[in-house]
């Protein structure tokens, strides 16, 4: 026993002690000298030690007693107290397990997926309700199915190999998959399949109709099939249309050039027939513009990279445009800044963009002058090149800035009533600086002039040293023997009128039959052929003349003269064994140059 309970239990006895002690001397005191009046048997000392002696262990026993069954109370409350409290919690526990229960439950009688288990044996262990909302089986008519019942075999097994696959606790693997409903309607499942982490290998599957899905997906399958087949038409359409413009465009244009270039002509007419030829140079221009920007909008335009050297494109641009300016009083300069390095970028459709600023520079402006300037930022061996033209023209008012590179774009009705044109020409210089992955733009104020720039950047390269001959001009002497192939009987006059006068012999055929019947018969330097005709085309007849000169083991250079002038189409004349292409409308003088090119050699199969 310690200290403090012996403490303790001594002033818990003191008070007993008194009481007995003081009852006791009480009771002496009533009995001998209240009741009995025998002052002599009252013996106040030794009654109170007697009492002391009995009082004392007595009560300190008592108190002990006492003190020993509070104890016991209090150990036996703290006992019930935690009993008390430990069926609170299994209450709280149960109530907070049945609610999680019920959640989850109600998930999943109310999930629109479906959640399964599978033991490892390959039995199902748990389907959610959901299962009849999916399949359209009662849960217990699902738990007896057999697991391939409403897939195909092909997609069991692929389902099947997923599932090999799988890792404990890894990634879930996901499978696209049909399924047969219980009233033999096709849905589309998508299922996700992982392997528990748990050590008990159950295969968690949850799986969610997406049949609305996959039909939109098919949906938009079909819709971009039409749209590809649209766009297929409408190219097919333009090319059509071209080829059909572009054959009487030949023959107005090349006699009208014929007609500039004969002496006889009075200056009325002399102007008239340069009128002829402005006119349908830009009609010819509008219709290889529409062809462009179709292939341009279908993605079609395959950039051509060769070695080209910036500053001549700037000249022989600004070259092109020098006449139509000077006419109209403008001063043209081009400023290319010092040792500007050739690069290897698509040179041609660059200068299709600079000579579209040019030219609308020409056409927008009154007075003044335009400037072409070009500038290079070397970075390594690739360089940053700009090219800008400014002009002191029209200018366009800052709201149809933001949009003057959109297609069919024209600052406003009043400009396009009085310039004309067709609103496509810088949606495709936008369309080809933004296929070489650089940046067209343009800074102008209303009434001041505008300049159109754009950036491109490609890496630096070395010119091919210049082709040792320039391409022999037509002396006039006479001795080429030409067959032309050509069904339209103003192309054949036209090519006669042009090549005649430079002593060229020209015999000519109708189609691709008679073409070949010609080379059968006689020899030619070269063939002019061109390829949609009747009867047989000029591909085919190509092909029969290679034919047959193989056998005798000579052959004679074939350029197709066509108004066919898409890449694709060039190249197939090239597969055919053609040499060389003229695109129609014929210029004079790149007829010329091939002829005289063409004629002097024998072509090397
Ligand atoms: P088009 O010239 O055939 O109309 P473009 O696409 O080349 O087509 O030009 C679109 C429009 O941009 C023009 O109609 C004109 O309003 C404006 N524009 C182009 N270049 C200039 C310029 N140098 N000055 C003023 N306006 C211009």
């Amino acid at each position: 026993m310690n200290l403090g309970v012996l403490k303790d239990r001594i002033f818990g006895t003191a008070p007993t002690v008194a009481l007995i002690v003081c009852a006791v001397m009480a009771t002496d005191y009533l009995v001998n000298i209240v009741l009995l009046n025998t002052p002599n048997a009252y013996t106040p000392v030794s009654t109170l030690l007697i009492a002391l002696v009995v009082a004392a262990p007595l009560s300190y026993w008592l108190t002990s007693q006492r003190q020993r069954l509070e104890r016991l109370r209090d150990d036996l409350s703290a006992s019930l107290d935690a009993k008390q409290e430990a069926i609170e919690e299994a209450d709280r526990r149960r109530g907070e397990a049945e609610e999680a229960e019920r959640l989850y439950r109600l998930l999943s009688d109310n999930l629109t997926d479906h959640v399964a288990l599978w033991s490892p044996k390959g039995e199902r262990v748990y389907s959610s309700p959901s299962i009849q909302r999916i399949t359209g089986y009662t849960l217990d008519e699902f738990m007896a199915l057999p697991p391939q019942a409403m897939v195909s075999e092909a997609d069991f097994a692929r389902v099947q190999k997923l599932i090999r696959g799988l890792t404990p606790g890894g990634p879930p693997a996901t499978a696209d998959y049909e399924c047969t409903r219980k009233d033999g309607t096709l849905i589309w499942l998508e299922s996700a399949y992982s392997l528990l982490g748990d050590g008990s290998g159950i295969l968690l599957v949850t799986s969610r109709d997406i049949t609305e899905r996959k039909q939109l997906e098919l949906d938009i399958a079909k819709a971009l099939e039409l749209a590809e087949t649209a766009s297929a038409a409408k190219s097919d359409f333009l090319a059509n249309m071209t080829h059909e413009l572009r054959t009487p465009l030949t023959a107005i244009i090349g006699f009208a050039e014929v007609l500039r270039r004969s002496r006889g002509l009075s200056q009325t007419a002399a102007r008239q027939v340069g009128h002829i030829l402005d006119a349908s140079n830009t009609l010819l221009s509008v219709v290889n513009d529409v062809l462009d920007f179709s292939r341009l909008e279908a993605g079609g335009l395959e950039l051509d990279p060769a070695p080209f050297d910036p500053a001549a494109m700037a000249s022989s641009c600004a070259a092109l445009v020098e006449e139509r300016a000077v006419a109209k009083g403008l001063v043209i300069k081009v400023k290319a800044s010092k040792g500007l390095r050739p690069m290897n970028l698509d040179g041609p459709r660059l200068s299709q963009v600079l000579l579209n600023f040019l030219s609308n520079a020409v056409k927008f402006t009154a007075h003044g002058s335009i400037t072409v300037a070009l500038s290079q930022k070397v970075e390594g061996d690739a360089a940053l090149l700009r090219g800008a033209v400014t002009d002191t023209g029209i200018g366009i008012a800052p709201e149809h800035l933001d949009n003057i590179f959109d297609r069919f774009s024209q600052a406003d009705a009043a400009v396009s009533r009085r310039f004309g044109g067709t609103g496509l020409g810088l949606a495709i210089s936008r369309r080809i600086v933004e296929r070489m992955e650089g940046q067209i733009g343009v800074d102008s104020v209303e009434g001041r002039g505008s300049t159109f720039w754009f950036e491109v950047r490609g890496p630096l390269a070395e010119l091919a040293a210049p082709e040792e001959e320039a391409a022999p001009l037509l002396d006039g002497e006479g001795g080429v023997r030409l067959l032309l192939v050509e069904d339209n009987a103003v192309n054949r006059e036209l090519i006669k009128t042009m090549l005649e006068p430079f002593g060229v012999d020209v015999e000519t055929a109708n189609d691709g039959v008679a073409g070949v019947e010609a080379m059968r018969q006689g020899h030619f330097d070269l063939v002019l052929m061109d390829v949609q005709m009747p009867v047989m085309d000029g591909l085919t007849a190509t092909r029969e003349i290679r034919a047959m000169e193989g056998a005798r083991g000579a052959a004679t250079p074939i350029v197709a003269m066509t108004a066919n002038v898409l890449p694709e189409q060039i190249a197939n004349c090239l597969a055919a064994g053609m040499d060389d292409h003229l695109g129609k409308p014929i210029n004079p003088t790149k007829l010329l140059e091939t002829v005289a090119r063409w004629s002097g050699r024998t072509h090397t199969a």
